[in-house]
């Protein structure tokens, strides 16, 4: 089964074509500046050149299209009959979605309906959607949540300090993201120790730039760093996570902004990019910065990984220990200097940092030494292939 998977942002399309029998990839590439002048495609199918065109992509159908005809004019496909199945990203998913389903037209309804709580992205993966359902007509589609994962957590983790019927009546309510990268991970590292996934505590450290920190006990995701919205948690590469919402008001009377401009302070100019005194939100020039000694890089590194050290504790408390630790994404995946100085503070678990194994980039590896108490892995995540297992798990 040939699945095209689709993560549709506001301005951008990624897209992969995977071959869900072999797990191979095919075809892949991203589709930018979608609605704004100097939109591109660029697309590299496996074994091949990359490809990158300039050309106008006015909204996401054209987009879409563009993909389409990409995948033909390369000669991944032959026709357009040979993809059997879409998987869409979808960002929010509300309470009402625990898994991934076989899109219809309520599917569709209830993604709407939980628009609110991510205004920015679910109208987007809707407009994925419809666009597909248009060019594609007829070929089943599946929607993979970002939050699907972290429904099993329990009131105590999931519920704010707030009125009980501001919950029930709003929904406000700590969701969780990047859940399709918790999972797969949270499964490879089981898969790596060999025993069964109910029976492991992991901690999984999804630091990209959004960074996200799970506790995944026996098989089950049982807290979260990021919450409504994933503005939530750790500090990021532009946002600030937690903090005191008092700090919003406050922002307000001070730096004359509404309430859209604080959130834009919160979103886009605060993080390590923001500390660093806009150095970068990239962590290679941050690591670079740090090394010559920049007061203003290493204040930022810092802050980012005490925030890392303290869920890391914290989420051993919640599971009553910790068998095994994990980082992932961009950050977690890449930077031996980032994940030395988080697990060099680990030491009251017993932890060990292999050196040699850390300097790992990109790989599944065990970073922590033969004799630490907690196993500390290095697994790069994959939720294209993710996405693309569960359409072919609910359409084989
Ligand atoms: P997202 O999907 O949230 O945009 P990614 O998981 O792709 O983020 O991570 C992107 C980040 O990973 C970059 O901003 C950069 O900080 C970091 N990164 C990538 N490669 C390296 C590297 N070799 N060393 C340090 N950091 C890296």
């Amino acid at each position: 089964m040939k699945v095209l998977v689709i993560n549709c942002g506001s301005s951008s399309l990624k897209f992969q074509l995977i071959d869900a029998e072999t797990e191979q990839l095919l075809f892949k590439g991203l589709c930018e500046r979608i609605g704004i002048d100097g939109s591109q495609i660029s697309y590299t199918a496996t074994g091949k050149d990359k490809v990158t065109k300039v050309t106008p992509m006015p909204e996401h159908k054209t987009a879409v299209s563009l993909v389409l005809e990409a995948l033909t004019e390369s000669g991944v496909v032959k026709s357009l009959d040979e993809i059997d199945a879409v998987g869409h990203r979808i960002v929010h998913g509300g309470e009402n979605f625990t898994k991934s389903v076989v899109i219809n037209e309520d599917v569709v309804k209830a993604i709407e309906e939980v628009s609110d709580l991510a205004p920015l992205h679910n109208p987007a993966n809707v407009i994925g959607i419809r666009a597909c359902q248009d060019l594609m007509p007829g070929t089943p589609m599946v929607a993979v949540f970002d939050t699907a994962f972290h429904q099993t957590m329990p009131e105590e983790a999931y519920l704010y300090g707030l009125a009980y019927d501001i919950y029930k009546k709003y929904k406000i309510r700590r969701y969780g993201f990047h859940g399709t990268s918790h999972s797969y991970v949270s499964k490879k590292v089981a898969e790596i120790e060999g025993k069964p996934y109910d029976s492991l505590k992991t901690i999984v450290c999804h630091l990209g730039n959004g960074a996200s920190v799970s506790a995944v006990k026996n098989g089950k995701c049982v807290d979260t760093s990021m919450g409504l919205t994933p503005l939530e948690g750790l500090i990021m590469g532009t946002r600030s996570g937690s903090i005191d919402p008092s700090v919003i008001d406050t922002l307000e009377k001070k730096m004359n902004l509404n309430t859209a401009g604080v959130m834009n302070v919160l979103n886009k100019e605060s993080g390590v990019y923001g500390l660093s005194e806009n150095i970068s939100s990239d962590f290679r020039d941050l690591e670079d910065a740090y090394i010559e000694g920049n007061k203003d890089a290493i204040r930022a590194v810092d802050c980012f990984c005490y925030q890392v050290l303290k869920y890391i504790g914290a989420y051993t408390a919640a599971m009553n220990g910790v068998d095994c630790i994990a980082f992932t994404a961009g950050v977690g995946e890449n930077s031996g200097f980032v994940r030395k100085l988080i697990i060099d503070r680990l030491g009251f678990l017993g932890v060990k940092c292999n050196d040699e194994a850390n300097k790992v980039r990109g790989e599944e590896k065990l970073v922590s030494t033969e004799d630490s108490k907690v196993r500390v892995y290095v697994v790069p995540t994959n939720e294209e292939l993710a996405i693309a297992r569960d359409t072919y798990e609910l359409l084989k």
